[in-house]
């Protein structure tokens, strides 16, 4: 799958615990690109973790500069936050969802010491994440791209076009059709 970013996107990876999104995120962007709820959890107090988050979110999109935001963004209000500030900084939304199998996530948390993530609340996540995933682009993201196994993340590629482009509109007819998969279609928007 390719994906193809404009280059002043606010990406947002969504997907439960152990989908991979931190390890996606490494993988395809720079370390100055990537807002982490973990990272802002281990440096402050976590009620004033996604405070920072989100101010560090604005300041970077203003300047125009692509920013992935690494939470699991499985529930609306969550991510209503993060669509209402690119919209106030005129970016455009892109959603990277990591959709691997509950079990899968699950296997590989059990081998994570650090901040375990207890069972049901990952199977929580993912419902959370499967009632969402019909209506993200209604939400106002201009693409969502679905990614539903190791396999296909690791043979992402991503693309960034220049910024303030329509970049969207170079999508490929196969990442067009899994968007419309995910029936996130937003034509009214996209037109
Ligand atoms: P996050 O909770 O969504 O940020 O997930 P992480 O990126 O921390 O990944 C959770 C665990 O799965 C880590 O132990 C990773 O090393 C492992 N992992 C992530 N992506 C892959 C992958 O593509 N293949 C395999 N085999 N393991 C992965
Ligand atoms: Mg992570």
């Amino acid at each position: 799958m390719t994906i193809l970013l404009p280059g002043d996107a606010m990406v947002a990876l969504v997907g439960i615990a152990g989908s991979g999104k931190s390890t996606f995120a490494q993988a395809h962007f720079a370390p100055t690109e990537i807002l982490s709820s973990d990272e802002f959890r281990g440096q402050s107090a976590s009620e004033d973790a996604f405070a920072l988050l989100h101010a560090a979110l604005r300041l970077r999109l203003r300047r125009g500069r692509l920013t992935v935001v690494d939470a699991t963004n499985v529930e609306e209000w969550g991510r209503r936050q993060l669509l209402d500030i690119a919209g106030q900084e005129r970016r455009a939304a892109v959603a990277i969802v990591l959709d691997l199998p509950v079990e899968v996530c699950l296997e590989r948390l059990g081998g994570r010491g650090a901040r375990p993530v207890p069972p049901h609340a990952v199977r929580r996540q993912h419902r959370e994440l499967h009632g969402s995933l019909p209506t993200l682009g209604a939400e106002g993201f201009r693409t969502v791209y679905v990614i539903e196994s190791a396999a296909e993340a690791d043979a992402a590629r991503i693309e960034r076009a220049p910024r303030g482009s329509a970049g969207h509109n170079a999508m490929s007819r196969r990442n067009r059709a899994r968007r419309d998969d995910a029936r996130s279609s937003n034509r009214h928007r996209n037109a």
